[in-house]
């Protein structure tokens, strides 16, 4: 083989496959590593399932970079396990490493005694996403929540809006059923719980449901629901009145319940079971922080806590971390070592300091589609165009920096290709990456939607 450019990608969602095309197309042959058979990282399993037609525009998007004739797709392969950096740095001699493998972990919520009670009594957002986006698949074999009513959820992020209208759904979607009234969770999202019992002259009283409640530290005119680096007085007049709105259509709309100014700082158990949490207030003060009220703890009884607060970048071998994130050298480039020429893309970045304004990455801009969707003001294409445009803009600043290094010999070129193939042996994949997807597809996504079925209101 000659010696060519090579260019490991971990990863293949937005980022990633962004990443991949852009340096297939300018030449270089590229490695794609995915853990899952399916390459949509957060679109198939952070963004909520009632984003249809959002979903499937970026699945196909994906699909189509990952086409590219100069990318091996690699399924079913997580780096640091079936395969190490060290292995592809050291042994083979990859001249380039992108991580975009998003950020998968839940921040922890700090309330050790909790912690006992993962998976029966607490559940973490991206779980519970996941599970909510594939549960009704009857192949499904992740794990099964029963969800109970009166959930606490804690966050105040836009991901917790998502998870708050989840529960609710899943709620009044089986309260509903028990009557014989038969909504999809889709349909009950899109017309709002609140009009769907109004059509059926039902209240939550007369179905038993009390619904979940979001807790958050602070007032709801704080809520990171709509942001801005660097506010003028008028500016954040505006951006309160925005947060106020975006969260009054959830709570109005999914019979959602609300808790400002209130921190959990104990755990109530009974029986070995969850009980509920201990909740203290707070109050503002003057410099813009938060402080607890002594004295003012109170009790809140519930079988199941919810945490949404924010996720982190998983922990790989060989990837230094500096407290809870990656420890890039230049969080505007994404380098990390240039040295052993890995850099980061996309979500991964998570934990940026200081973002310069004049390069927002894509990680931000995403967020603020995330705002422009909840404040219901998002137009499906173009903030498609816009996700990919700040996604390439990022991948282009590594690329040129990737792309400058020397090629990779040819015998190096050769073994790496071999260990790619007997990676697809394992996995059972042919080297076609269009007949994997259609013998891979999401549960939800039939051949009639791939050629233009219902689009939502996304
Ligand atoms: C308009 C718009 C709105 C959106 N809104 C939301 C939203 O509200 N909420 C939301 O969650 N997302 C949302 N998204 C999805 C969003 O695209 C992603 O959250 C974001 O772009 C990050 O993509 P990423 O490629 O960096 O990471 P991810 O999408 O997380 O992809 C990471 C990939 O890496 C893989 N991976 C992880 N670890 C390993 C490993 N060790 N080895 C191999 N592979 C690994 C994962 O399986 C995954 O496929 C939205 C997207 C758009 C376009």
């Amino acid at each position: 083989m000659d010696a060519r450019q090579v260019v490991v990608v971990i990863g293949g969602a937005v980022a990633g496959s962004e990443a991949a095309v852009m340096a297939a197309e300018r030449g270089a042959l590229v490695v794609v590593i995915e853990q899952n058979a399916r390459p949509y990282g957060k679109i198939e399993d952070g963004l909520p399932r009632w984003h249809a037609a959002l979903r499937r525009k970026e699945f196909g998007r994906i699909d189509a970079n990952l086409a590219h004739p100069n990318i091996l797709f690699v399924p079913r392969t997580r780096l640091g396990e079936e395969l190490t950096l060290d292995e592809l740095i050291d042994e083979y001699g990859v001249g380039t490493v992108i991580l975009a493998n998003g950020a998968w972990r839940d921040r922890h919520l700090g309330l050790t005694a909790l912690d006992r009670f993962a998976g029966a009594g607490l559940i973490y957002q991206n779980p519970l996403v996941r599970w909510f986006n594939h549960h009704p698949d009857p192949g499904w074999t992740g794990p099964s929540y029963a969800l109970a009513d009166g959930a606490i959820v804690i966050g105040g992020g836009l991901a917790s809006l998502d998870v708050v209208k989840i529960l609710n759904l899943e709620l009044y979607q089986r309260a509903l059923a028990a009557r014989g009234i038969d909504v999809d969770v889709v349909e009950l999202e899109h017309s709002g719980i609140d009009k769907v019992l109004e059509a059926h002259a039902l209240t939550p009283e007369a179905l038993g449901v009390r619904g979940c409640t979001l807790f958050y530290r602070r007032s709801a005119e704080d809520m990171p629901l709509a942001t801005d680096a660097d506010p003028t007085p008028e500016r954040l007049a505006r951006l309160r009145k925005t947060r106020l709105k975006i969260l009054d259509k959830v709570l109005r709309r999914y019979l959602v319940n609300f808790e400002p100014n209130a921190v959990a700082c104990g755990v109530l158990v009974e029986d070995e079971r969850l009980a509920g949490l201990v909740f203290r207030r707070t109050r503002a003060e003057d410099g813009g922080g938060v402080v607890e009220v002594p004295g003012s703890e109170f009790e809140v009884r519930s079988q199941l806590v919810v945490s949404s607060i924010g996720s982190l970048p998983e922990p790989l071998p060989g990837i230094p971390m500096k407290r809870d994130v990656y420890a890039f050298r230049d969080w505007d480039t994404g380098e990390l070592d240039a040295e052993r020429g890995i850099y980061g893309l996309g979500n991964v970045l998570t934990g940026r300091g200081n973002i310069k304004e004049s390069r927002q990455s894509a990680r931000e801009v995403v967020r603020r589609l995330a705002e422009r969707r909840h404040a219901g003001e998002l137009d499906l294409d173009t903030a498609s165009e816009e996700a990919h445009a700040a996604a390439r803009r990022e991948a282009s600043e590594v690329l040129d920096q990737a792309l400058a290094r020397p090629a990779m010999p040819g015998e190096r070129v050769e073994a790496l290709v071999a260990r790619v193939y007997r990676r697809w042996d394992e996995v059972g994949y042919g080297g076609d990456y269009a007949g994997w997807i259609a013998a891979h597809r999401p549960w939800d996504w039939t051949e009639d939607e791939i050629s233009g079925g219902e689009d939502g209101d996304d």
